[in-house]
């Protein structure tokens, strides 16, 4: 699977005829079912998520997606919402929520079109959408029902006029549809820089640092770094604006480094006029976003904030990994090993999001331990990318079912898990076939977690579980 740097929990790819189809049900609040399959193209292996249709189409066209089962590219975490609603809001009245949100994310669009009927005005009315507010993204324009392979490429060359090369296809016979997928495999490679893994490899992870004002977060970078590149100063919430800095650890590893400004209580933002500190918030919300791994920086003499909590709830909603860092640790006086305990342990009762997250103690000022944050940092970053092979995640959640069965329901029915698969990384993303994924309760879910922690690692980083019917 390829994995779109632009969008770190991404599945790419296509459903082919002859792939494993596995037919999911949807998760609440999304009103279409979606398709998950495991397809091959050449030597590419590809796990999709369908969405069942880009757009609401006509009937015939609808029709051709079911043939095709073609799909674009879906990311399992949330958009931004404004930047959702704010595409809803432009999008015209036939194409549908769920089918924006799939758009927002897709590295590859595929738009069907109907060879036969020629261009009609739904056609026209989705191409200007599309080159309207995608023009940065590849739009694949398929124009089905070309079955005659000279009569087809007649039929394709009217849809000219919509503005995307068109490629003529016959999803009945399959005329044109191995041209179509490496098309897709080569859009989507491009996608990924021009070879996908190497990318992935060159990558240079890249570190958030955030926390409230005055916590020490520019103090740590300039104790990384090891020169004063933002200013440093008692006055809370001085440094406002996110700062990225190209860092080498001592192994010569490669990050790149985001400061971001306090994140300040949300009173002090109101007071603020909502300018500077809102902002600030704002900002540190982004540098989360554009982060693989994110120090949240803590203060050791100050007590954790409901503002810490709510960054908290941040990261684990993102899929980042996440590193808690406790500052200023010069300040605690007559410590011993029973501080450090002590001190865990509030920690995790007031951060129980991130529970999966280990804890840097470190003083900025005398620079103790602070290059540990980088090397917690590289390990759950490597966490984070980690696939587990089929066979052991399978096995895992087999022995997690024998230790513990789901239990029967009042109406004697019990959940069965058919096959575990990982879907995606950055954050590991399971999807469990069961029979019915009503039968599985939260309780259950949690401790499904829990084993496959417990059993496969995957400390420093959020993991997903997704519960799929089979129907
Ligand atoms: P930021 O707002 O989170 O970027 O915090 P700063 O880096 O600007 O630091 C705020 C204040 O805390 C400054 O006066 C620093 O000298 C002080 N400070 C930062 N780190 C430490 C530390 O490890 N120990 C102590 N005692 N003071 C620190």
């Amino acid at each position: 699977m390829l994995v779109n740097p632009r969008c770190s929990t991404v599945l790419l790819g296509y459903v082919n005829h002859q792939g494993n189809r596995a037919i999911v049900v949807d998760e609440p609040g999304v009103t279409r079912d979606r398709l998950y399959g495991r397809s091959y193209w050449g030597d590419q292996e590809f796990m999709v998520i369908d969405t069942g249709g880009v757009i609401t189409l006509s009937k015939s066209q609808a029709g051709v997606m079911e043939e095709l089962a073609v799909t674009t590219t879906v990311g399992m975490d949330g958009i931004p919402l404004a930047t959702r609603e704010a595409a809803i809001a432009r999008m015209p009245s036939m194409i549908e929520k769920q089918a924006v949100a799939a758009v927002e994310e897709a590295a590859v669009i595929l738009f069907v079109v109907d060879g036969q009927a020629g261009i009609v005005a739904a056609d026209i009315e989705i191409s200007d959408w599309l080159r309207r507010n995608y023009s940065e993204k590849c739009v694949i324009l398929a124009v089905n029902k070309c079955e005659s392979p000279q009569k087809g490429q007649m039929q394709a060359l009217d849809f000219w006029s919509l503005g995307f090369s068109p490629l003529p296809i016959s999803a009945i016979i399959g005329t044109g549809t191995g041209d179509l997928l490496d098309l897709v495999c080569l859009e989507l490679k491009k996608t990924e820089g021009l070879d996908g893994i190497e990318e992935e490899e060159n990558k240079v992870p890249a570190i958030a640092f955030v926390g409230r004002p005055n916590v020490g977060k520019s103090s740590i970078l300039n104790a990384l770094v090891g020169e004063d590149r933002t200013i440093v100063s008692p006055v809370s919430g001085t440094t406002r604006d996110a700062i990225d800095t190209e860092f080498t650890a001592a192994d010569g590893e490669k990050y790149k480094l985001i400061d971001t400004a306090g994140i300040r209580p949300r009173a002090a933002v109101i007071s603020a006029g909502s300018t500077t500190g809102s902002l600030s918030v704002k900002r540190a919300f982004r540098a989360i976003r554009r982060s693989d791994v994110v120090a949240l920086v803590i203060e050791a003499m100050a007590c954790i904030t409901e503002q810490d909590y709510k960054v908290a709830e941040r990261i684990e909603k993102e899929g980042k990994a996440c590193v808690i860092v406790v500052n200023k640790w010069d300040t605690i006086p007559n410590k011993n090993h029973e501080s450090t305990t002590h001190y865990e342990q509030d920690v995790r009762e007031k951060l129980r999001i991130l529970d999966w997250a280990p804890i840097v103690y470190c003083s900025a000022t005398n620079g103790t331990s602070v290059e540990k944050i980088i090397s917690a940092a590289a390990l759950v970053e490597k966490e984070r990318s980690r696939r587990l092979g089929t066979s052991i995640l399978n096995q895992v959640v087999r022995e997690a079912i024998a230790f513990k069965p789901p239990p029967r329901t009042r109406g004697g029915k019990r959940g069965c898990v058919y096959c575990t698969t990982q879907a995606a990384v950055g954050p590991p993303t399971f999807v469990l076939f069961v029979n019915d994924a009503k039968l599985f309760s939260d309780t259950y879910r949690r401790y499904m977690e829990k084993k496959l922690r417990s059993d496969a690692g995957f400390p420093g980083t959020p993991i997903r579980l997704l519960w799929r019917s089979r129907r």
